[in-house]
This record gives structure tokens, sequence and C-alpha cells, in this order.
């Protein structure tokens, strides 16, 4: 599932293609159970002649802004992507294709999701600032420091991996980067939140940064499904230290990694003698 060096580098380079600066001719929607907070034809309505100004992330979520105002929230989930079809897209039976939005130059951008578990939400501005205000701080921001993650997550007595996935908490981080941060910060998952000290919890802040640093870099990790819009694989994988490599020796001492999926049913992934 997509997180944030996933969702920045669709972001990034859906900013950086041909779909920026296009206006959109018409939008079909094939797959109406994608759409959140507006029907195919209000979609299509507001949408129609307006131009694609620009593309952002924000949590685990792609933001275009239209030039009405209007933002395009996609979450891709499992198994959505955004991509982009240069010469148009033509509908062909059993391709999972959920929304077209074609442009005016020939082009199209393209969201298709074989589960079908995103979601496509249009939000006008003031909408958008209610939904972004649910959300937690970026751990990328400058402005968020580690006195503020601190107090974020030792403010509870849940397990520290499942207090880094809360969106609320801190925003972005899912199951593959909360593993890789507790393996380089030498903090075991299950440990409650409230227990870490000030030094760990910053140690933890740090090293959540710098492996999401090194994940946009590497155009973030291609487990099973995800694509790029280009339909390029991110590089991250191989750099992972504990994630997918359960059973494996740990890099740093050798132990054997073990693996659980007592933490909300997803797996974590980690070294008994480096992570206390
Ligand atoms: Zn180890």
């Amino acid at each position: 599932m997509p997180e944030l060096p996933e969702v920045e580098t669709i972001a990034r380079v859906l900013d950086r293609s041909v779909v920026r600066g296009a206006r959109i001719a018409t939008v079909q929607v094939y797959r109406r159970n994608v759409l959140r907070e507006c029907t195919p034809r209000s979609l299509d309505a507001r949408a129609r002649g307006a131009t694609l100004d620009r593309f952002w992330r924000r949590a685990k979520y792609v933001v275009g802004e239209l030039s009405t105002g209007d933002r395009l929230v996609v979450s891709p989930r499992f198994t959505g992507s955004l991509d982009i079809e240069r010469g148009g897209w033509r509908h062909g039976r059993g391709d999972y294709t959920a929304i077209v939005f074609a442009l005016a130059d020939g082009n199209a951008m393209r969201y298709r999701d074989v589960r079908r578990l995103g979601t496509v939400s249009l939000m006008a501005p003031a909408r958008f600032a209610e939904w972004e205000a649910d959300l937690g701080p970026e751990p990328l921001d400058p402005a968020f420091t580690a006195a503020a993650f601190a107090r974020n997550v030792r403010a509870s007595t849940r397990a520290i991996k499942t207090v880094l996935m809360d969106q609320r908490r801190v925003a972005g981080i899912g199951n593959i980067y909360a593993n890789e941060a507790l393996w380089r910060a030498k903090i075991r998952p299950s440990r409650r939140a409230s227990t870490l000290t000030l030094a760990e919890s910053a140690r933890l802040f740090d090293e959540a940064r710098a492996v999401l640093t090194a994940a946009v870099e590497q155009g973030g990790t291609s487990f099973r499904d995800y694509r790029d819009p280009n339909g390029e694989r991110g590089g991250f994988l191989g750099l992972a230290k504990v994630y997918g490599r359960a059973g494996e020796p740990c890099v740093a001492c050798g132990t054997t990694l073990r693996s659980s999926h007592a933490l909300e049913n997803r797996i974590t992934v980690w070294c008994t003698a480096c992570q206390k």
C-alpha cells in the first residue's frame, strides 16, 4: 500500500508531466464506487474546462488542484494508480480503468484500480481545509520538530508501531516505513509508546525522516503493485533492512529476523537483539 514516498513520487511525476497545465475536456467514470463526495455527473460538470494546475502530496493522498480551486484527492490504497496516457485512452473491458480525465491536448490521465479499494474525491477549498485539519503533521515538514513528535507519540499507551502508523499523530507512515524506522532506531515495535524516553523518541523521529527521505530518492518501494504514473517501479525494496526479510539474518548483528501479525494484523519484522 503506497505510503509517503510512493505517493510523493506519484505527485512529483504528475506535477512534472504533460498533464500539468492541461485542460480537462471530459471525465468518464467507469467504476463509480471509487468516487467520494461527487457523482460521475457532478465530477464531469465541475472538472470539464478546468486546467490541472498542480499536484502535491498530503499524508498518503495525491492532491490535484484545478483552476477552479476544486481539488481532486486520490487515495490509491492497495492497487490504485494514476497513469499518464499519451495520445489518450480508449476503454476496454476488464482493464480496471475507473476514471479517465480526457485532456484537450489529446492526452489523458487515467485512474486504474484492480481491487477498487482506492478513492477519488472532489473537494471545494473549504471542504479540503476541513479534511486536511484532521490529518497529523508531515514528518518531512521542517516545522515539525522532535519535541512535537515526542508529544504526539508519547501520549499514547498503544504499541509504538501502531502509533507511528496513526495518521492523526504523524501523517504518511504505513507498515513498510514503520518497520524500517523502528529497526533503524533500535526500538522494539511492540513497546508502549508512552515508555519511550525523549532520547529514543528523538532517535525514532530522525530515523523515520531519514528512511522516508531515502525512499523518496528511490521513487518508493514496489512490493507488489505500486507503479508511478509512467509505469516505473520504485527502487527502495532492495535497501529495506527488515521489511520483506523475515527469517533472514539481521544486517547489523546476524540474528534471524522475526515476524508477527500481532499488531493491527499487519506484518511486523524485527530483530530481537538490536531492538529493545
Ligand atoms: Zn540485529
